[in-house]
């Protein structure tokens, strides 16, 4: 999940500030998930805090998880721009362009340029999908659940046989 998390600044002024900054970004998950999170991110100015006393401009530097559809991996607010955009674009979560790709809004917007047959069959596939995955799941669980009544069992038999 995108998680928000607050740490306290002292600036030089002697000004001290309560800052909320994201620690990490789920761009496929959240349907709240805004494009300009990314591209802020790129920039740096997502984990830039400015001093309402002397004006100064605090940098975070720290390492952001982020969560796309082909994994999860760390970045480093340090890292330069164009660094940045290189490992986004090799996770995917920006095009060739250089646009976020993962985005719910994009996402909406391309669904809704699909024509009806695209969507039915588009709708089709995910069907599909979470049948797999609901299969996938029950028999895990079925599984699991042999697996531990034979445990039981054995330590019945082995209670019975202590009764014995
Ligand atoms: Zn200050």
């Amino acid at each position: 999940m995108t998680r928000l998390s607050s740490l306290e600044i002292n600036c030089d002024c002697g000004h001290r500030f309560k800052v909320v900054y994201y620690a990490s970004i789920n761009t496929f998950i959240d349907p709240d998930f805004d494009t300009s999170i990314i591209k802020e991110f790129i920039d740096g100015t997502l984990h830039d805090f400015k001093c309402e006393n002397c004006g100064k401009i605090h940098h975070i530097n720290m390492k952001v998880l982020i969560n796309c559809p082909k994994g999860m991996f760390w970045v480093s607010t340090t890292e330069s721009p164009e660094n940045i955009k290189n490992i986004l674009t090799n996770y995917g979560v920006l095009n060739k362009d250089g646009n976020v790709v993962d985005g719910f809004a994009e996402r909406l917007e391309s669904w809704l340029k699909k024509s009806p047959e695209e969507r039915k069959k588009e709708a089709e596939d995910a069907d599909e999908k979470i049948k797999n995955l609901r299969k996938e799941f029950f028999d895990g669980l079925k599984k699991a659940l042999e697996n531990s009544s034979d445990e039981e069992e054995q330590m019945n038999n082995k209670e019975n046989n202590e009764v014995n």
